[in-house]
């Protein structure tokens, strides 16, 4: 009775969580990278050479640009200390999940001349300054490791020991930089790894996204840091915002941003590039630390291993729980993710709540007058820069932008336009477009201007033939059918490519696809408008999310959706009722109906029990002692729920545990164990189905 009890389980639980806000993918991306000769026609994967449409496109972008403007690549490689010859890093099965060598093709100085014809020469820029990759002196007691990830990690030199800020996305990829850190600065500092002359003193996490705090537990275990009292220092929200942001809806969101950091896409210059903010997020192993300080006003002051530090809590920016932090005695602050050396996202494309642009340009415009006295700015992602009045154009232009964006989408929509019509019109003044501080290598004014019309008016642009209209795969058959049938379509759409009409193009062969997605040449042909599309796009997101949509109208979906184990350590820390409330969040209506159930559910070793109700096709969760007169009943430990949720723990280990008890009739618990969904993350996009 043991194996099928549990077999269900699995079937009931899989599926409740992903990652940090991140999103995530599959695991990493085609091991070997290769560059195709810019002419070749197709490339292994199946992605076609620039079009002479592309090419003039690009032609623009160098022109209206200053793009060998040096600074930028003056700040990125400044206090350069030592860079990894060869930065290779493999989890415990072998899986590469860093591998530089995968960039090798942005080796070298940039030359606007260099950029391929399939790179927009502006985000060709960025990806190259996002490849200065190293350990770097940013002023006498800081130091940043940038490049072992898709974030930055900054060590502060305190007296006693070493103050980590954001330790990276995962375990494997925190202690390479870590280590590396230490091999170069030992003789300067006196320590070495594991030297208990320079231990790590302190932890700040800036931010609730995981690729800023998830590798700590690769520095330190959880163990250490409590026998020691290392101090772990974070905003207020932070651990529920770092663990339980993505439970409820992570698999699509998971699927989506696929899309968006192309996992799925080669490295190279017909693929993934870059992602904006660096390079890609590192699919390793996560984990989290409880912070024992918490950040809950501004401004607010502490004295972290003999240094002064003073703090500003900016919730609701570009993290749910985020601070930033100055150093007096250094000169120095740190602006978190809520400034970044790009156009950040009001809307994240893998699909997220929308944030707030006006608070976000707020923060900014607070930390103006708060950090008046720095002289060196750095921050989460990206280089530093150096000197009072960079810094402030800087602040000064990243405040702008958002309030720009917000403040003009709001005065068009008050004259009756629609966001496809906003986002058609709104252009930056020219001091904020010819900035790259705040160009879209990121998020574009095009996308953030819908999510500043979605925040105040939702998805409902207020015209009635947009309230119920049909869904993509009917509306497509008509329109194929009316236009003259698929062959027409397709000749129709081929010819808006040849007249380099993409988005149009794209408009056309993408209702022939969901009306016909049998037919090859209409999906080659809709890839091919894809490649052209992502080779224009300024925005790596935007480029990523056309390569991958190319990618899939060639070869399908991906098999596996994210691998959920590696994010045991993180949910470990995120509250019960998420994942009940993503439980009910899977239960399939349908099956469910006429159903009236009551179940108990115990966790023995948190002491805690919940009574789930099913009524109306609907799962309520109540924090209850066990109902006597409930249908079933059933005690598990929390760990084994984790462990049986992200297939840590199978059939074999839980057969004979006694970490799970049934109450009850067994009948009803298989019965209603059936009633739910076990989303595979690997749902089509770019298809119908
Ligand atoms: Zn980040």
């Amino acid at each position: 009775m043991r194996s099928r009890k549990n077999r269900l389980w699995i079937c009931f639980l899989t599926g409740a969580i992903t990652l940090g806000s991140w999103g995530c993918g599959e695991p990493p991306p085609l091991e070997t990278t290769y560059v195709p000769d810019d002419d070749a026609p197709v490339d292994p994967a199946g992605f076609t050479s620039a079009s002479e449409a592309t090419r003039a496109a690009h032609a623009q972008v160098k022109a209206s640009l200053d793009l060998q403007d040096p600074q930028d690549l003056f700040d990125a490689e400044r206090g350069l200390i030592a860079r990894p010859g060869k930065l290779r890093i493999e989890d415990d099965e072998g899986r590469v999940l860093w591998d530089l060598g995968h960039y090798q093709f942005l080796e070298g100085d940039f030359q606007e001349d260099d950029a391929p014809a399939t790179v927009n020469p502006s985000l060709w820029r960025q990806a190259k300054l996002n490849h200065q990759i190293g350990l770097y002196r940013v002023s006498d007691r800081i130091y940043q490791l940038r490049g072992f990830d898709l974030a930055n990690m900054t060590l502060i030199r305190g007296q006693s020991g070493w103050i980590v800020v954001d330790p990276l996305t995962a375990e494997q990829t925190a202690r390479a930089a870590f280590a590396f850190a230490m091999e170069h600065l030992g003789s300067e500092h006196g320590s070495a790894v594991g030297d208990e002359a320079a231990p790590i003193s302190a932890v700040i996490f800036t931010h609730s996204h995981a690729d800023h705090f998830a590798g700590v537990l690769g520095l330190i275990s959880a163990e250490e840091a409590t026998g020691k009292r290392i101090p772990i220092i974070a905003p207020g929200g932070f651990l529920a915002e770092a663990t339980s942001e993505n439970i409820l809806a992570g698999p699509t969101m998971a699927r989506r941003s696929m899309f968006m950091f192309g996992p799925r896409l080669p490295r190279g210059p017909r693929g993934h590039v870059d992602s904006g903010l660096g390079k890609a997020p590192a699919y390793g192993k996560l984990g989290i630390l409880p912070p024992t300080d918490v950040i809950t006003s501004t401004p607010e002051r502490r004295r972290i291993d003999g240094l002064e530090f003073i703090f500003q809590n900016a919730p609701g920016s570009e993290a749910p729980a985020e601070l930033t932090f100055h150093v007096p005695e250094l000169k120095a602050f740190c602006g978190a993710e809520v400034v970044s050396r790009t156009q950040h996202n009001l809307y994240t494309l893998r699909g997220a709540q929308v944030r707030d642009a006006l608070a976000w340009s707020a923060y900014i415009d607070e930390m103006i007058r708060l950090y008046a006295d720095a002289e060196i700015y750095f921050g989460s992602h990206h280089w530093p820069i150096w000197g009072r009045a960079r810094i402030l154009d800087f602040l000064e232009k990243q405040r702008d932008v958002y309030k720009f964006i917000h403040d003009q989408t709001v005065r068009l929509s008050l004259q009756g336009f629609t966001p496809d019509e906003i986002a058609e019109t709104l252009e930056l003044p020219e001091e904020l477009r010819s900035s790259f501080s705040v160009r879209g290598y990121y998020g574009t004014v095009k996308h953030n201007a819908r999510a500043v019309y979605q925040r105040f008016f939702g998805w409902f642009d207020g015209n009635p033939a947009h309230l119920d209209p049909l869904p993509a795969a009917q509306s497509a058959a008509k329109y194929v059918e009316l236009l003259g049938g698929a062959d027409r379509v397709l000749k129709e759409g081929r010819a808006a490519y040849d007249r380099g009409e993409y988005r149009w193009a794209a408009e056309l062969l993408n209702h022939l696809v969901f009306a016909h997605p049998e037919n090859a040449e209409a999906r080659e042909s809709l890839a091919q408008v894809y490649d052209q599309l992502g080779y224009q796009a300024e925005s790596a997101a935007w480029r990523d999310t056309y390569l991958t949509g190319a990618l899939e109208l060639r070869h399908g979906p991906p098999e596996t959706g994210f691998d959920q184990k590696q994010a045991i350590d993180l949910a470990r820390h995120a509250p019960v009722e998420r994942f009940l409330d993503a439980m009910a969040a899977r239960l399939d209506a349908e099956a469910a109906t006429g159903l009236d159930m009551t179940v108990n559910l115990t966790f023995t070793d948190l002491r805690r029990s919940f009574v789930l109700r099913l009524e109306r096709s609907v799962l309520h969760h109540r924090e209850l002692p066990p109902d006597p007169e409930a249908d079933a009943g059933l005690e598990i430990t929390f760990d084994l729920y984790l462990r049986l949720n992200m297939g840590t723990a199978g059939l074999k280990d839980t057969l004979f545990s006694d970490q799970l008890d049934v109450d009850g009739s067994r009948i009803a618990l298989l019965r209603f164990m059936r009633l739910f969904d076990k989303p595979s993350g690997t749902f089509a996009i770019v298809t119908p189905d």
